[in-house]
């Protein structure tokens, strides 16, 4: 397995896979993989020939007094799974190959976008994001790029940026993958104490909660929000940033949880902040829509 740290040469190996026919897909990690990059591996490998995982902890997306230093890093360990999910190259380049002049050049989303909901808390968060998945697709050119939605406010400014800058990518967006208890993994889930990991397992009561109220037919985003808040308030020593309920491609609220609605959490839980959402999808506004007798006959 082939561990690629210049930008030339990852732009020719991916250029060569091009060339023989073979579909280019791009993984973007900041790396110390787990089962949730590793399921992004995997359809990434059904659905291409080629497949590129790159590892960066890209600097201008952390702001200051965050854990750029702290973040847990481990490529050997990395470069060992991506190859059992079915990568082909890992790209790991340095700071200095990214940024050899700093940051000069950077992408803005729409503040609409970007001002809401993890940008608000971290204000340049996404300028950096997006600055670096452009520059990342400019170097592997990849023909289709796989995305968590467990992130799913990075996902809305991506796949706006390719649709407002025409980069000629299909961003894939894929299902949060979970711990058995229903945390949504995450790198960051390291820096958990015994104490705060059984805490944090109430951001998913509360979507789980929120799930249920809208299965039942509550649709009111407030009252929706007011159910989870209850469950969040009681999770000892867990601080809540923000619940919102927002149209997923603009990020805008929404004032009904119905079909199609990200409900989104932050979360702190001692030191470490804590995201997860769920989609609101139509069969469970079906669901709902039965429930309430609405459009049915039963
Ligand atoms: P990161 O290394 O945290 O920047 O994440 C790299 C990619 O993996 C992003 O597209 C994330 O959304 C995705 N990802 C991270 N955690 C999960 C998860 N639990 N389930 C699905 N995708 C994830």
């Amino acid at each position: 397995m082939r561990v690629i740290t210049g930008i030339k040469d990852m732009r020719s190996v991916s250029k060569e896979a091009r060339m023989s026919g073979k579909t280019v897909g791009l993984v973007p990690t900041m790396g110390f993989l787990h089962e949730g990059h590793l399921s992004l591996i995997r359809a990434a490998a059904g659905e291409c020939g080629f497949v590129a995982v790159s590892v960066f902890v890209n600097p201008t997306q952390f702001g200051e007094g965050e854990d750029l230093e702290s973040y847990p890093r481990d490529l050997e360990r990395d470069t060992g799974l991506a190859e059992e999910a079915g990568a082909d190259v890992v790209f790991a380049p340095g700071v200095e190959e990214m940024y050899p002049d700093g940051a000069g050049t950077v992408v803005h989303a729409p503040p609409g976008l970007t001002g809401v909901l993890c940008g608000r808390s971290r204000p340049g968060h996404f300028t950096g994001v997006a600055t670096v998945v452009l520059k990342l697709f400019n170097i592997v050119a990849p023909d289709r790029a796989y995305f968590g939605r467990k992130d799913a406010q990075q996902c809305a400014v991506v796949k706006r940026m390719v649709r407002d800058l025409d980069v000629p990518v299909e961003i894939k967006v894929m299902p949060v993958v979970r711990e058995k208890d229903g945390l949504a993994m995450s790198s960051r889930n390291t820096y958990l104490s015994p104490e705060g990991r059984s805490t944090a397992r109430a951001v998913h009561k509360a979507l789980r909660k929120a799930e249920e109220m809208v299965c039942s037919g509550i649709l009111s985003a407030d009252e929706v929000k007011a159910g989870m808040y209850k469950i969040l308030n009681k999770a000892e020593g867990l601080e809540v940033e923000y619940i919102e309920i927002v149209d997923p491609e603009t990020m805008e609220a929404r004032s009904d949880a119905g079909a199609n609605a990200l409900i989104a959490v932050a979360a702190r839980v001692g030191g470490t902040r804590l995201i997860d959402n769920i989609l609101v999808s139509s069969e469970q506004w079906m669901v709902s829509d039965r429930r309430r007798g609405v459009g049915n006959d039963e």
